[in-house]
């Protein structure tokens, strides 16, 4: 990397960063003084939302492209298809493994400090959970009828599989596919450039996102449930930093400091936007061109990290288990927990990289475990603000699983991991 792109994506970061900063004084200011009605409806409602929603619309505006192009040049790039294969076992037990870790030290710090215990049921919570498909459905859906419809619906899952098909066929026609393997490619350099020319953006639309979930949102609904919010937050701050920190520096080998430092600007969007999905092109860039893992495995990982690896949904979903059954005063079991661990894995794999589905699945869990589902009334006046850290969660578990996969096959690229003094 020249030293002029090394000095602007680090201005970059700096401007993401005073972005953020910016909006949450400047939404917490608004939502303070409580502000007059042309406040709310020309600068809250009016610029905050507008910027803000055009910034997330061109980030979903990438996502298919990107995912469908890169995974072609991704998969049309394994010499061996067995390969995808065994990229797929490994990233599929990486993501297991975290996410039950997660859960399991959600439900540990709920145990210490035991945020239900006296909580006092005056506030009558109501909740209706929505249907969930059914588990055969769920699988049968993952393999798409018609490439049109899943790439217009935006369905991850299915994209992945038509990409990785196309993919693999080009190495099978000869010339042909080599042929088109090469405009594919060039097609992912113009989609990054797009994405990078976001990024350009990224500190103001950060900035009205921020602002207006933060003018928008009291504190006032965060006081009763204080200790529910600061256990979740403590449990995805270990995971985010120490947990992950440990399977950098011992797994995957490679400096914690550097990555984290690296990441920063991708955290910030997740954080922003609480949508992995949308996050997914920064995540992506950031992945391939800062942390140096190769296309043939970002293109993989990451979407697919994005749609069913969720460690900070899966946090939440675990603290609010154990927090609603000692509200309720219900007691449970090794068993209970067990299957709240089992549960909350599956359901944070059902979860969609979109903000406020992790709540919704988390029905799902307290079914499961015989626990009130209205029970989520309680908790969801403070779970807007959880999202975004849990957003920031997940991405960098994606993230750090590519890193894994690439180092495990040894396809990762360390003179670009070490090469940036960002
Ligand atoms: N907002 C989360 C994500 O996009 C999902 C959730 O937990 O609601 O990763």
């Amino acid at each position: 990397m020249t030293k002029e792109k090394k000095l602007s994506s680090h201005r970059l970061t700096v401007r993401i960063l005073i972005g953020m900063v910016a909006g949450l004084i400047f939404g917490v200011v608004i939502n303070a003084i409580s502000p007059a009605e042309w406040i709310e409806i020309y600068v809250t409602g009016g610029l905050l939302h507008i910027g803000g929603s055009i910034f997330l619309a061109s980030l979903k505006l990438l996502v298919v492209p990107l995912v469908l192009v890169s995974l072609i040049c991704g998969a049309g790039a394994l010499e061996d298809v067995k390969k995808i294969g065994r990229i797929g076992g490994r990233m599929m037990c990486y993501y297991m493994c975290t996410t039950a870790t997660a859960i399991a030290l959600a439900l540990l710090l709920a145990l210490l400090i035991q945020p239900g215990s006296d909580f006092h049921l005056d506030t009558t919570a109501s909740f209706t959970a929505p249907e969930t498909p059914s588990f055969v459905q769920t699988v049968i859906d993952i393999f798409p009828t018609n490439p049109v419809k899943a790439m217009a619906e935006g369905n991850m899952l299915q994209i992945i599989v038509f990409a990785i098909l196309f993919g693999i066929t080009l190495p099978m026609v000869g010339e042909a596919g080599k042929r088109l393997l090469a405009i594919f490619n060039d097609l992912n350099e113009v989609v990054m450039k797009m994405v990078m020319l976001l990024m350009e953006f990224a500190p103001y639309g950060i900035f009205f996102m921020i602002a207006k979930v933060f003018a928008g949102q009291g504190f006032s609904a965060l006081l009763p449930m204080l200790k529910y919010f600061l256990v979740v937050v403590a449990a995805l701050l270990l995971h985010e930093f120490l947990v992950f920190g440990l399977i950098l520096k011992f797994i995957v080998r490679l400096n914690p400091a550097i990555f984290y430092k690296k990441f920063r600007g991708v955290l910030a969007v997740a954080f922003s936007t609480s949508s992995s999905g949308a996050t997914l092109p920064i995540t992506l860039e950031t992945v391939e061109h800062d942390l140096g893992v190769p296309n043939s495995i970002a293109s993989f990982a990451i979407p697919l990290g994005a749609t069913i690896n969720m460690d900070g949904t899966a946090i939440m979903q675990g603290v609010a288990s154990v927090f609603i059954a000692q509200a309720y005063g219900i007691d449970l079991s090794l068993t209970s927990y067990l299957l709240i661990i089992v549960t909350a894995t599956l359901a944070s794999i059902g979860t969609a990289g979109v903000p406020g589905v992790g709540i919704i699945t988390l029905a799902m869990v307290l079914r499961q475990v015989g626990l009130p589902v209205e029970g989520i009334g309680l908790i969801i006046g403070v779970d807007r603000l959880l999202d975004m850290l849990r957003t920031a969660v997940n991405v960098t578990g994606d993230a750090v699983g590519a890193c894994y996969v690439a180092r495990a096959e040894k396809q990762f690229d360390l003179n670009i991991y070490n090469n940036e003094k960002i």
